[in-house]
Formats: structure tokens, sequence, C-alpha cells
């Protein structure tokens, strides 16, 4: 594999519109914070306001389902005149079947809808939407919009063991509704996903031949595939699709406070046992633990399989803020072994090699240290 830059993600502002939606996902991470309301547009406009103040261009409206806020397309109209250049909606796509509110949405200055779509037929889609029709309704969206001129198409899947099988058949469906840029979501087990963790679940290191396929077409067709939140040595050999590692600091951001009274409390996060294995955050929550014993973190040794220093001086204290530690880890401590390490006698030892040499060099690079 060749070296390459790794650019970080554009900075985006996500705003939340509503706790009320449309749809019943079985996987809804969002469900135990849905309780009907809308946001009010002075809660909305002060959250824009604070995007473009920590320099966003960009903004992400969220919900529950953000179309069906009352004041959606006076919204999308506020974004544009507090200077967002780009203005992104994650939807499932009901509202949009209407094709004169779609009109006025992208009148208002509305760049880019993403549709989720999570079944290759509509019995599989409206199963994990928990509404029947929704699937007809959220095509009819995507074909509508696919429509207009300028207006950026593009498509959320949220991978679980309903639908995992038929994962091809989705994105094959994508690209004939003219859909070439998706997201393939892990499913993480919070809201709703947690509660139906037996249905949903799955292991995706099972269905690697999957989403090789996968791979293949979306670069055959020249799409854009992004992958989110999936455990990392499902992608050995396909490292162009591991997410950003700056992504986790998103998933920090939104339970900052959580975390930072876990970190001063010496208490159990809320969400800590079996759940764990399953998360994205576990070997972040891992490091956490670490440093509430220790009081600081020091940066990863790089591992004795790459050149470079072994031992780094450089730390973090458990005073600072959750966002201060997720960056230094992030930047010092965020690592991923290869299968070859089950083989290396370093294995007990080492952490791995950092997520972003990784990137740049492949898991390949990483060959075993002596045989076990
Ligand atoms: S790893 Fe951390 S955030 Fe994830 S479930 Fe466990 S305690 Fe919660
Ligand atoms: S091969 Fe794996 S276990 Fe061995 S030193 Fe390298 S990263 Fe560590």
């Amino acid at each position: 594999m060749t070296k390459k830059a790794i650019s970080a993600p554009q900075k985006r502002k996500w705003v939340r519109l509503t706790r009320a939606c449309n749809n019943r996902c079985l996987f809804c991470l969002d469900a135990d914070a849905l309780d009907g309301r809308h946001e009010s547009l002075d809660g909305i406009t002060s959250a824009l306001r604070e995007g473009r103040e920590e320099g966003c261009r960009r903004v992400v409206l969220s919900g529950g389902e953000p179309a069906i806020h009352p004041e959606f397309i006076r919204i999308i109209g506020l974004a544009r005149q507090l200077g967002y250049t780009h203005v992104q909606v994650i939807t499932n796509g009901r509202m949009f079947s209407y094709s004169e509110f779609l009109r006025q949405a992208v009148k208002a200055g509305l760049s880019e809808v993403t549709f989720s779509v999570h079944g290759a037929s509509a019995a599989q889609h409206d199963r994990l939407a928990g509404v029947p029709g929704a699937f007809s309704q959220t095509l009819l969206g995507i074909s509508n919009a696919v429509k207009i001129r300028g207006l950026i198409v593009s498509s959320d899947i949220v991978v679980n063991g309903v639908n995992v099988d038929s994962l091809f058949e989705i994105v094959s469906l994508l690209h004939r509704l003219k859909i070439n840029e998706y997201d393939l979501l892990h499913l993480i087990p919070f809201g709703r996903a947690w509660k139906n963790w037996k249905i949903l679940s799955y292991n995706p290191l099972d269905k690697k031949n999957i989403f090789r396929r996968v791979f293949r077409f979306a670069e055959a067709a020249g799409a854009h595939l992004w992958t989110n939140r999936f455990p990392l040595p499902l992608l050995e050999g396909e490292e162009r699709y591991m997410q950003h590692p700056d992504k986790i600091l998103d998933e920090v951001r939104g339970a900052r406070s959580v975390f930072n009274k876990f970190i001063r409390s010496g208490k159990k996060m809320f969400c800590s046992g079996r759940r764990c294995r399953f998360c994205v955050l576990e070997q972040f929550c891992l490091d956490l633990e670490k440093l509430r014993a220790a009081g600081f973190l020091r940066a990863a040794p790089v591992p004795r399989c790459l050149p470079g220093k072994p031992f780094e001086r450089k730390r973090v204290s458990g005073g600072s803020d959750v966002m201060e530690i997720a960056a230094f880890y992030i930047r010092e401590r965020m690592t991923v072994k290869a299968a070859a390490c089950a083989q290396c006698r370093e294995n007990i030892r080492c952490r791995g090699a950092h997520v972003k040499t990784v990137m740049q060099k492949g898991f390949s690079a990483l060959v075993p240290v002596g045989r076990v």
C-alpha cells in the first residue's frame, strides 16, 4: 500500500431539530431521547449561531426526523442567512415524497439530502423502520430528489443482522435509484438497538465476503462509500475504508458531561458492562479507567515491528476535560492490531500500531517479531 495523506473531515455542526419521528426503527439509537417534542426556534437558532462561531460552514440537520419540524423550511433559510454554505439533512425521506415540500426546501437553500435506506425490499425496510409503507414513501422521496439539479443525494444504511445478507442488493438498489454516495453505519449497543440486540446483532467478521463484494461493486461503479463505527479488523486489506480517527471526537462530544462525571466521580459509566465489547469507544473507556487510576496517560509506544522510538514522554493528566483527553487518545493512543499479531511473541505486551500508521501503511506492515 502506498503512503497517502489522511485529511481530517470538514468541520460540521450537528443541530437537532426535533425529538419526534414518524418511523419506529428497531435500531434507533435516539429512542431514549424521543419524547415527541420539537426543539424551539430560539434553541435551534442559538445552536446554528454557535456552529458558525466554532468556524463551521457545514450544518447537518438531524432529529428524530428533522423534516417533520413545522419550521423546517424556515430553519434551512436561517442556516443560509447565518453563513452556512452547505446545509444537509439526515432523513428517513418520507416527507420528501411530497415533491412540493422538497422543492421549497431546496429553494430555501438545502444542499444535500441523506436518505436512510435499510432494506432491499419493502418487507425488509418496513420491518426495520417499524412502519408499513415507509419504503415506498422513501423511494418516492429519492426519485423526487435525484431529479433536482445541483441537489446532492446520498444514503445511510444501518447494517444489522436483519439486512446484512442483503447488503449487496441494497447498494445495487441505490445505484438503480441514481445514488452513488453512501455510508455504511455499524450498529452500536444503545437505545432501541440494545433492546433489540438479539434480533439485530451479527458478527461483521463472519460477513467479510459480503463487505468485500460491496466494496468492489462501489469501486467499479465509481461510487463514494464510507464506513462508520465498524470494528477495524473487518477492514484489514480494505484500509481505504477505515473511518478517520477524528470521528471519535463526535462520539465523545455527544456524551461530554457523562464522561467528565465518570472521570471525576470514581463511579461506573451508566452503560458499562455487557455492551462494551460491541462499542466503538471500548478502548477509549478502558484508557479512561487507567487515567483515573494513575492520574495521567502516556503516549502508546511504537510497536517493535515498526521503526521509531519505542516510548514517548507525552502525557495527559486526569484533570483535563474529556475532549482534551479524547484528542490525546486519538493522537497518541488509538491503536489497532492485525490478524498476524496473534502469531507475534510481543502480542501480550503490545498494544498494536497507531490507526493512522495502519491507514497509511496497511495492516500488512505489522509483521510478527519472532513467533509464539
Ligand atoms: S465502552 Fe464506554 S461508552 Fe461504550 S458501552 Fe462501555 S462504558 Fe459505555
Ligand atoms: S506484529 Fe503486532 S503484536 Fe507484534 S509488535 Fe507488531 S503490532 Fe505488536
